[in-house]
């Protein structure tokens, strides 16, 4: 595992960009994902969602664990659904994600060319255990390199905080800053 302040200066950036795509899920869990190119430009963002045409107005899916979970949307699987809606290639690009990636969307990530994943090791519940082993299987046997990012202290709090700066703006720069500023209060990137 490697401390954030390690990364490189694009690494962080674009981690920062997947903890801001975070905020517009729309339930309790938060989770981004960021596909960039080697010319370090955003391909596609990815955030859990539902599918495109299902809503939820009343928020009662809140309390509906089991149908929430099978009509939800991962954060990764969404962002290769951009890219493919609006036909950028995404062979040989890099997936940031706010947290270790499920196996489904593991494969989805290799299958779309991804090669290089870089992921906050956020803490899961150990349900996720069994899958999240799939999901380093996947990877190993396509020899993705995942770097695995070590939260920041109380990082999982700070992160949630991030849905502050959902609807700020349009110009997304300054809000990354701010995700960043927030979720690594005790150490600036
Ligand atoms: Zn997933």
């Amino acid at each position: 595992m490697i401390d954030f302040k390690n990364l490189s200066p694009i690494d962080q950036k674009m981690l920062g960009a997947a903890c801001h795509f975070s905020g517009w899920s729309h339930y309790r869990v938060k989770v981004g994902c960021v596909l960039a190119n080697h010319g370090k430009s955003i391909l596609a963002t990815g955030h859990n969602d539902l599918p495109l045409g299902v809503e939820d107005p009343e928020g009662a899916l809140d309390h509906q664990r089991e149908m929430r979970r099978m009509l939800m949307q991962h954060a990764e699987a969404n962002a290769i659904s951009q890219a493919a809606r609006h036909g950028i290639a995404t062979q040989g690009a890099t997936a940031y994600v706010t947290h270790p990636c499920c196996a489904q969307c593991a494969g989805q990530l290799v299958c779309a060319g991804v090669q290089r994943v870089v992921h906050f090791n956020m803490r899961m519940h150990p349900s996720w255990n069994k899958n999240l082993e799939l999901s380093q299987f996947i990877f190993s046997k396509n020899n993705i390199e995942c770097v695995s990012v070590k939260p920041q202290p109380n990082a999982y709090t700070k992160h949630r905080r991030i849905q502050r700066f959902d609807a700020k703006g349009t110009n997304m720069e300054p809000m990354v800053q701010a995700a960043l500023d927030v979720f690594f209060e005790n150490e600036p990137a």
